[in-house]
C-alpha cells in the first residue's frame, strides 16, 4: 500500500508504518482528519436537525445543533411523543461517540492470526468484493441460512438491511447478547401473544415494581421514568419496589422491600393468593378473558400462601398481605417487572407470575394498567430465525447444533456482551467454527479485534432509518433517524454498504434490492406507512422528526374487539406450549438449585446497569469520567462479619472465573447478595474505555485523570453461560460466588 507524505503526517509515522505492514491498529486513525475544526464561538445560528437517539432501546427523539458542519449539541425533540423533549445524560453525550478520535474510519482486513491485532487497510471496493465472493457462494448453494447476522442497537430494526437480507434468501438473524430480556419476551408471548408491554403509569394509583429500575435504566428509560414521576406527582401513586439492591428507583420509592434473588415469582403468587382470598380480584376479567377456570386457579394458588412466600423470599407475610390489600383496592394499579425478575433460570415462570398478578386485578390494557404495545407498522420483512440472541446462537455453535459460513456482527459485540467471557472468546476465535467473521462497527470492539474484515460504520448521527417504539401514550408513531452531519472518514452506513454489495451479487439481487442509496430507500419505506404521504411524507418527517396520526386517540381494552394474539384468543394463564416443553403450564415458582445449596460463606452475584453507562459507551469521555470504577456492593453486616472495610480488595470466585475488586459497604443490599455494575472493564473499544490517557486532536483525551484508578471490571467474566430452558434467555443474576480478602 502506497503511503504519501500527506498520509504519513495524517496518520502519524508509527501507525502508518505498522498498518501498511500488517501491524497494530493502535493510533491508526486518530485523529479523524475529516472532522471540521473545533467550533469555539458562542454566537451564530445553529441548524437544528431532528433525529432519533440509538444509544439505548428507548429511541428518544433528538435534535442535533450543527454549526459550520460540526455537531455542537444534542437536545431532546419536544415533538417526540415518548420522551417529550427530555434526554438522559447518555443522549447528550452521543456527541462524544461521533467525534471520538478512536473511531474506525477505514475498512481493514486481518493480516495476521485471528485476534493478533495485525491489519491491512483496504478500500471499500476491496471489502465489498471480498464479501460478494463469499455471499455469492452461499446464494448459489441455496445456503442463505449459513449467513448469521447479529444485530446490535436493541430496539431498532435496520429496515434497509432487513430488506436486503430478505432478498438474499432469509439468513439467520438474531439480536446481540440478551439485552432485551429474552425470558421476559418469551413469557409475555406465551401469555398474551406479544411482548414489550407499555405501562400506563401516569394514570396508575399504585405501582408494584419487581426488579425494574426505570429511574436509572430501562428499555423505555426516559419516557417511562417521566411518566412514573408524573403519575406520582399528579395522581399521588404509591410506588413499592421489590429489589435485591437499593437501586435509584428503590431509593425513591415509598417502600423498598429487599428479597432473595429469583424469588419474585413466589411473592407475586402470594400477592395474587391474598387478593383472591380477600375477594378483591377482578372476577369478570379472569372468567371471561383468561383460559383457565377461576376455581381451579384458586386451587393452584392455595399452595402459595404469604407464609410460604416469606420462608422462600424473606419478604414478611404481613407485608405481603398488607400490600395485596393496598394494591387491589387502589385501582388502577400496575406491576412493573425488569431483568431482576426474568434474568434467572426460572425467569419465564417469574414473569408469568407477574402477568398473572396483573390479570388478577384486571389491570390488562386498561387506563393505568399494563397495556398491549402499540407500534406503527413500518412494513419490515419478517421471517423465523432459529435463535433470538447471540447467547442461543453461540450455544448452538458450542454444542455443534449449528454453524455459520459467515458471521456478520453489526454494532454487536458478543465477545463482550455474552456471559462467560472466556468461553465466548474461545468460540469466536475458532476459525473452524466461524470461518469468516465480519464486524461492522464504529469502534474496534472486543469482537472487532477478532474480525477477518472490519467495516467502519457511521454512527446513528450520520445514518438513516425509520424507527418505531412502543407508544407510551398508546398512539403509534414513527420517528426518523437521519444524518445530522456527513459521515466521517470512510465510514459508511450499513444500508449504503449493502447497496454496493447488492450490485455485486447478480442481476436478480439488484432487481430485488434496487436502491441507489439509503435516502432513496427511505423514500420507499416512508411510502409504506399509511397516512404519512398525505401529511408530508419523508420531507415532513425530516423536518419534524416524528409523525403520528393527528386524529388518533388512545384506545383501551383492545382485546375486546379482536381477542389476544394467542391460540385461544385469551390471556393464557394455562400454557400448553410450556407443558410441551416440560415446564409447569400454570405460573409457578421454580426453586433455583444452586441457591438452595448455598453454603454459609456464599453470595449471589447481581449485576445492574448504571444510568450513565452501557457496554457501548465506555469510550465516551464525559460518561467515563463520571463512571469508571466497579466497587462491589456488599451488605455492611456481611462485610463486617468477614472483617472487610470500605475499599478493601476481594477476589470474587465463580464457576466461570475470578475478578479482584474493592468493596463498597452499604445497607442498601440484601445480606446474601453482592452487586457489580455493567459496561466497564473493556480490553478493547478505545483508550478511554481502557482508562488510557493519550494525545489526540481532542485535548480532553490528555486530561484523563483516572488512569491510576483503572477502568473497572467486566462481570460477564464471572457469569456462566446458563439460561432458562423455557425461554432461552441468560440467567444473569443466578451466579453463586465466594469472596476472598486479598
Ligand atoms: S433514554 Fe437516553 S440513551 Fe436512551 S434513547 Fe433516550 S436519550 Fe438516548
Amino acid at each position: 500500500m502506497k503511503m504519501t507524505r500527506r498520509d504519513f503526517l495524517r496518520f502519524g509515522f508509527t501507525s502508518a508504518a505498522v498498518a501498511g505492514l500488517g501491524g497494530s491498529l493502535e493510533g491508526c486513525f486518530s485523529p479523524p482528519v475529516e472532522v471540521p475544526r473545533k467550533v469555539m464561538r458562542t454566537a451564530g445560528k445553529a441548524a437544528r436537525i431532528p433525529s432519533t437517539c440509538l444509544l439505548c432501546p428507548a429511541g428518544c427523539g433528538i435534535i442535533g445543533e450543527v454549526l459550520d458542519g460540526r455537531l455542537v449539541k444534542i437536545v431532546g425533540n419536544p415533538r417526540h411523543p415518548n420522551n417529550r423533549g427530555r434526554l438522559c445524560s447518555r443522549g447528550h453525550a452521543g456527541i462524544n461517540t461521533l467525534y471520538d478520535p478512536d473511531r474506525i474510519l477505514q475498512p481493514l482486513k486481518r493480516s495476521g492470526g485471528r485476534g493478533e491485532g495485525k491489519w491491512t487497510r483496504i478500500t471499500w471496493d476491496q471489502a465489498l468484493e471480498e464479501m460478494a465472493k463469499r455471499f455469492t457462494a452461499l446464494k448459489m448453494g441455496g445456503r442463505a441460512e449459513a449467513l448469521w447476522v447479529e444485530m446490535g442497537a436493541p430496539g431498532s430494526r435496520e429496515l434497509m438491511a432487513l430488506d436486503f437480507l430478505r432478498a438474499l434468501g432469509s439468513p439467520t438473524v438474531f439480536c446481540e447478547g440478551d439485552g432485551l430480556g429474552v425470558n421476559e419476551g418469551a413469557a409475555q408471548r406465551l401469555t398474551w401473544g406479544t411482548e414489550a408491554p407499555v405501562y400506563d403509569v401516569s394514570r396508575s394509583r399504585y405501582i408494584l415494581n419487581f426488579g425494574a429500575n426505570p429511574y436509572e435504566s430501562d428499555e423505555l428509560y426516559i419516557p417511562l421514568a417521566q411518566r412514573i414521576i408524573g403519575g406520582r406527582m399528579t395522581g399521588a401513586a404509591k410506588l413499592v419496589t421489590f429489589d435485591v439492591r437499593l437501586s435509584n428507583t428503590a431509593g425513591r420509592s415509598n417502600e423498598w422491600i429487599p428479597l432473595k434473588p429469583g424469588t419474585d415469582g413466589i411473592v407475586a403468587l402470594a400477592l395474587a393468593h391474598s387478593i383472591i382470598q380477600q375477594g378483591l380480584h377482578d372476577r369478570e376479567f379472569l372468567s371471561r378473558w383468561t383460559n383457565y377456570p377461576l376455581p381451579r386457579l384458586v386451587e393452584h394458588l392455595a399452595g402459595y400462601t404469604p407464609e410460604q412466600a416469606e420462608k422462600i423470599s424473606g419478604v414478611k407475610a404481613t407485608d405481603i398481605k398488607r400490600l395485596a390489600t393496598e394494591f387491589a383496592q387502589a385501582k388502577p394499579a400496575t406491576v412493573l417487572a425488569g431483568r431482576g425478575v426474568s434474568g434467572h433460570q426460572n425467569g419465564v415462570q417469574n414473569e408469568r407470575c407477574m402477568m398473572l398478578l396483573r390479570a388478577v386485578v384486571g389491570g390488562i390494557d386498561v387506563p393505568g394498567g399494563c397495556c398491549l404495545p402499540r407500534k406503527m407498522d413500518l412494513g419490515e420483512p419478517r421471517w423465523k430465525s432459529p435463535f433470538f440472541s447471540s447467547l442461543q446462537a453461540l450455544t448452538a455453535l458450542k454444542e455443534g447444533k449449528g454453524q455459520p459460513d459467515i458471521y456478520l456482527c453489526y454494532l454487536a459485540n458478543p465477545a463482550y456482551a455474552m456471559p462467560n467471557t472466556a468461553e465466548a472468546l474461545s468460540l469466536l476465535k475458532d476459525e473452524k467454527k466461524i470461518p469468516f467473521l465480519v464486524v461492522a462497527d464504529t469502534h474496534l470492539t472486543e469482537t472487532g479485534a477478532l474480525a477477518d474484515l472490519l467495516l467502519p460504520m457511521t454512527t446513528y448521527l450520520e445514518s438513516w432509518n425509520l424507527e418505531s417504539r412502543p407508544a407510551m401514550d398508546l398512539v403509534p408513531f414513527v420517528s426518523i433517524r437521519q444524518p445530522v452531519v456527513a459521515p466521517l472518514g470512510k465510514s459508511m452506513s450499513l444500508g449504503d454498504a449493502l447497496t454496493g454489495l447488492a450490485k455485486r451479487l447478480g442481476e436478480d439481487l439488484s432487481k430485488a434490492f434496487p436502491f441507489g442509496n439509503s435516502e432513496e430507500f427511505m423514500e420507499k419505506a416512508a411510502a409504506r406507512i399509511g397516512g404519512l404521504a398525505q401529511e408530508g411524507g419523508l420531507e415532513g418527517l425530516k423536518k419534524e422528526g416524528v409523525w403520528l396520526d393527528p386524529t388518533a386517540k388512545p384506545e383501551y381494552r383492545t382485546y375486546e374487539k379482536k381477542g389476544f394474539s394467542t391460540a385461544s384468543g385469551k390471556l393464557e394463564v394455562y400454557s400448553t406450549q410450556l407443558q410441551e416443553k416440560g415446564s409447569p403450564p400454570l405460573p409457578s415458582y421454580i426453586p433455583l438449585k444452586a441457591h438452595e445449596e448455598m453454603k454459609e460463606a456464599d453470595f449471589i452475584l447481581a449485576v445492574y446497569q448504571p444510568n450513565v453507562m452501557t457496554q457501548r459507551l465506555a469510550n465516551s469521555k464525559w460518561l467515563a469520567e463520571i463512571l469508571h470504577a466497579s466497587p462491589l456492593w456488599i451488605n455492611r453486616r456481611s462485610a463486617q462479619a468477614m472483617g472487610l472495610k470500605n475499599g478493601d480488595r476481594v477476589k470474587i470466585n465463580s464457576p466461570a472465573g475470578s475478578l479482584t475488586v474493592p468493596v463498597r459497604l452499604t445497607q442498601g443490599i440484601h445480606p446474601k447478595v453482592v452487586a457489580l455494575p455493567e459496561g466497564l472493564g473493556h480490553w478493547e473499544l478505545g483508550k478511554i474505555a481502557r482508562a488510557k490517557r493519550y494525545r489526540s486532536s481532542d485535548f480532553d483525551t490528555h486530561e484523563l485523570w483516572w488512569e491510576q484508578q483503572g477502568n473497572g471490571v467486566h462481570p460477564n467474566r464471572l457469569i456462566p453461560a446458563q439460561f432458562d430452558p423455557a425461554g432461552g434467555g441468560a440467567a444473569w443474576n443466578d451466579t453463586v460466588v465466594t469472596l476472598t480478602k486479598v
